[in-house]
């Protein structure tokens, strides 16, 4: 097994990447930033703490949108703790939490954050639930959500279903971020890692034999090896 250091970061020109964190079933934390405008993708646990320390205050309040690949808690986790610091600090600007359709975690968070404080918020809440998988523009950056495939076991310990689950393209002139979230091996992924400046894949599966919840080591390389750069994440410590 690879034991990742992180944080892990990359930059060209004005636009950068750093992870704080990507331990399966713990903690995922993604910070882009293309010029002054920042972003935050998959909040998971300790999101917050890791801003803090990084950026401070002001330019936590800054941040215009949380992209979240699925639900589940390590991807997740933190998005309570960002809303309700973004309230007490007085946050002005808007923000917008884009999430694939029929992600109940993002929609469930959200309308108990609202029940709670929509009459003492100061800012602006707006979700995207993504249902069909189309480019837009946030802030100057290109953004092309593509679906992935991610399965979860049901009680029964085997019986699986599909997780809502995107992957995100970022381009900011002309340099390309792709990050694939959780996923198996899939041809979206291969499509969109593929000659991208940094492709960010997951490799979280134990062993070797290919499943439908996450890729190999051996899988991953392959897909990281296509672009021009690539950081395996997610990797069982
Ligand atoms: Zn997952």
């Amino acid at each position: 097994m690879i034991r990742q250091k992180y944080p892990l970061t990359w930059h060209k020109e004005n636009f950068s990447i750093r992870i704080f964190c990507s331990i399966p079933n713990v903690a995922t934390g993604i910070l882009l930033a293309a010029d002054k405008n920042l972003f935050v993708v998959d909040p998971g646990d300790g999101i917050l703490r890791d801003l803090n320390k990084e950026i401070g205050t002001g330019k936590i309040l800054s941040i215009s949108d949380i992209f979240v690949t699925h639900g589940h808690h390590d991807h997740v986790g933190g998005v309570w703790a960002l809303l309700t610091y973004m309230r007490v600090m007085n946050k002005r600007t808007p923000l917008t939490i884009h999430y694939p359709h029929g992600c109940v975690e993002i929609e469930s968070i959200h309308n108990a954050f609202i029940s709670v404080y929509s009459a003492t918020l100061p800012y602006e809440l707006k979700l995207n639930e993504i249902i069909e998988p189309k480019s837009f523009k946030s802030k100057g950056v290109l953004v092309r959500p593509f679906p992935v495939m991610h399965k979860e076991y049901l009680h029964d310990g085997k019986t699986t279903r599909q997780v809502p689950a995107l992957g995100y393209k970022f381009t900011f002139k002309r340099k390309k971020i792709c990050y694939g979230g959780d996923t198996a091996y899939c041809d979206d992924l291969v499509k969109q890692a593929k000659n991208s400046d940094l492709a960010v894949i997951e490799a979280g599966h134990e062993d070797d034999t290919p499943d439908d919840m996450h890729m190999t080591m051996t899988e991953a390389k392959r897909i990281g090896k296509s672009a021009k750069d690539y950081f395996l994440v997610h990797v069982p410590e």
